[in-house]
């Protein structure tokens, strides 16, 4: 004959397996959207990544940018760098959302956030004010082991390779690639009229892009130079005026 005990070790039972079941479910649907990396397809940036686990530790909303939430992450998530990984999230480390660091942090990746949401708009602002075009994939004549060494960003991940004056492609290069890391990159100008790496951007940029001896850290691609820029509020260069007329036109449509 059955107890009351019995039955209620039963029930007891059955909830401690559905706890499980759940936890489990939950830790691995986490799981798979946090390592859905389609634009991870180089094998020095899988290896730059192999520790880097991505969890969602907490979901915040963005109270300045509509529908946009902000996901803190698990440190290991992008080495610990802030990003964005669709139009409507950033992600950060509760370590950057503590410091003092946070709202710049967020400025940047909003306009990330922007990029996402309007990449025509962006794409003929590029073409138009800063004499850049972006592409899905290098030059053809960059050598191969060259290309390979390009650090992706999820954050250029669309159309990660850009030229400058049809000649110039900026790139984010490994600094050490039989041991990758995602802080250690150098970003160098591939001159595809001479064939050749420059360590430095060409002159003619820099008077487009630089003023009062400073010029942008993230030269790699347009998206960190706008980023960077509109973070600053570095508007005194010929890039950052027409960026800050670009801006006042894309936040109207917002
Ligand atoms: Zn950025």
């Amino acid at each position: 004959m059955v107890t009351v005990l019995q039955i209620a070790l039963f029930l007891v039972g059955i909830l401690f397996v559905a706890y499980f079941l759940r936890k489990f479910l939950i830790q691995t649907l986490n799981h798979q959207k946090a390592t859905n990396l389609w634009w991870v397809t180089r094998s020095l940036d899988r290896e730059a990544r192999k520790q880097n686990s991505c969890h969602v530790l907490k979901t915040l909303e963005d109270m300045e940018l509509e529908d946009c939430k902000i996901e803190i992450v698990t440190p290991t998530c992008e080495s610990g760098l802030p990003h964005t990984s669709d139009a409507h999230t950033i992600r950060m480390t509760e370590d950057v959302w503590n410091s003092g660091t946070r709202d710049s942090t967020l400025k940047h990746e909003r306009i990330h956030i922007l990029q996402r949401r309007y990449p025509a708009e962006w794409r003929r602002f590029y073409e138009e004010h800063w004499g850049y075009t972006l592409h899905v994939a290098p030059p053809h004549k960059l050598p191969k082991n060259d290309a390979e060494r390009f650090r992706a960003n999820p954050d250029t991940a669309a159309e990660p390779w850009c030229c400058w004056q049809n000649r110039y492609w900026f790139a984010p290069l490994y600094h050490t690639p039989e041991q990758p890391k995602l802080l250690g990159v150098d970003v160098k100008a591939w001159d595809a009229h001479e064939e050749r790496w420059l360590q430095d951007p060409p002159e003619e940029w820099r008077h487009l892009f630089c003023g009062d001896g400073k010029c942008p850290h993230q030269w790699e691609h347009p998206h960190e130079i706008a980023a960077e820029l509109w973070t600053a509020d570095a508007f005194h260069t010929p890039a950052g005026y027409s960026l800050k007329k670009f801006m006042n036109h894309l936040l109207s449509l917002q």
